[in-house]
């Protein structure tokens, strides 16, 4: 498979249970099949951890703005969208066979962007502080007495 970003040739590499196809000594980026990128986009899935730091070659820039193709699927352009409704990292998906392509750093990005703590309810609690508290105490206090 070609990479659809620098058009180098991929290798596929072993990590953990499953197999993906990495731009080495080219742009740095990974393919992933549907569903393999599931399994490594958070940090506690140490498989993921190989997929950090792949080797590349740094005079490599890639064009972000180029439609690219989908190194699987022929005449089948990958669409740009945000990975998650927190909007951080953008990554090219395959409409066709929903494989995924990350450029090199997306997926440290992607895997921070995961370990991030939900925005909860938390904040919007309101803060009952001990002196009101005491003080609704008196207040009962006194309707009995
Ligand atoms: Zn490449
Ligand atoms: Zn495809």
């Amino acid at each position: 498979m070609k990479c659809p970003a620098c058009f180098n040739n991929l290798s596929e590499i072993q990590v953990g249970s499953l197999k993906v196809d990495v731009c080495q000594g080219g742009c740095g980026g990974i393919w992933f099949d549907a569903f393999e990128l599931q399994k490594v986009d958070e940090e506690e899935e140490a498989a993921g951890g190989h997929l950090l730091d792949i080797q590349r070659d740094e005079s490599i820039k890639v064009d972000l703005n180029r439609k690219r193709e989908c190194p699987r699927c022929e005449g089948v352009k990958l669409k740009r969208h945000f990975f998650s409704a927190k909007r951080l990292v953008e990554v090219d998906e395959c409409p066709n066979c929903a494989g995924y392509w990350l450029d090199a750093g997306e997926l440290t990005r992607i895997r921070a962007e995961k370990s991030r703590p939900e925005q909860s309810g938390e904040q919007g609690r309101p803060n009952i502080s001990s002196d009101f508290i005491r003080y609704l105490y008196k207040l009962q206090g006194e309707r009995r007495a």
